[in-house]
């Protein structure tokens, strides 16, 4: 199963992957977090994103290409891969295309969340995530079942995301709707694309992307 969550920043890509990684035992492929790992590394890609990440701009599509094909060809994705953030580009989908062309696979689907923008500054305004496992939370609409312990693996540290400020938030979204929006008609002109509405609660929407697949 290869699949795309397409959408605006906010919108839920990360939470349903969870729930769909769990469901069918194939890797989340997060751009953002691969990112935010090589800035945290200080590794050459990621002082090349840091001030672009920082800014609410996108990292140059060259860069994420060859990072998306170097990771689809790790032996976790022989059986699917969940990306989320990528491709957020035409040029990227386009990419994407050529190397699963090459690589004699196929998109099985690309889900479109959809969220109105109030809600999305709601939702990135609250979100936090564990520290040690990565799973992610909101304040107010995914709080930990035990305050300040995390679900899945018993951490107590917690952290928030340095774009998850106001301005950088604004910016993403213009980001957003410039330059990946675009990419729905590409992926809805040849049938690979549903949509989904992502205004529902989080349970609600995972079953909806369920009932798609
Ligand atoms: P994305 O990966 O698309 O940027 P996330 O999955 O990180 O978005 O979700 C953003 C925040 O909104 C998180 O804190 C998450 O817990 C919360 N969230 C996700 N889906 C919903 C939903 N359907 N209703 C309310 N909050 C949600
Ligand atoms: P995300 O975690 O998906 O919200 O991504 C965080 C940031 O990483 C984005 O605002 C971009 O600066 C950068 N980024 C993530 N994925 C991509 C991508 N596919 N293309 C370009 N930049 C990206």
């Amino acid at each position: 199963m290869n699949l795309i969550l397409l959408g605006p920043p906010g919108a839920g890509k990360g939470t349903q992957a969870q729930r769909l990684m769990a469901h069918y035992g194939i890797p989340q492929l997060s751009t953002g977090e691969m990112l935010r790992a090589a800035v945290a590394e200080g590794s050459d890609l990621g002082k090349q994103a840091k001030s672009i990440m920082e800014a609410g701009d996108l990292v140059p599509d060259g860069l994420m290409i060859q990072l998306i094909s170097q990771r689809i060809g790790r032996e976790d994705c022989a059986n699917g891969f969940i990306l989320d953030g990528f491709p957020r580009t035409t040029a990227q989908a386009e990419a994407l295309d050529a190397m699963l062309a090459e690589r004699e696979l196929q998109l099985d689907k690309v889900i479109a969340i959809s969220v109105d923008e109030e809600a999305l500054i709601e939702r990135i305004s609250g979100r936090f995530s564990c520290t040690d496992c990565g799973t992610g939370y909101h304040d107010s609409f995914k709080p930990p079942a035990v305050e300040g312990v995390c679900d899945e693996c018993g951490g107590k540290n917690f952290e928030r995301r340095k774009d998850d400020n106001r301005e950088t938030v604004q910016a993403r979204l213009q980001t957003y709707h410039q330059q990946t929006a675009p990419i729905i008609p590409y992926y809805d002109a040849d049938g690979r694309l549903a949509r989904v509405d992502g205004m529902a609660e989080i349970r609600a929407v995972g079953d909806a992307v369920l009932a798609l697949l």
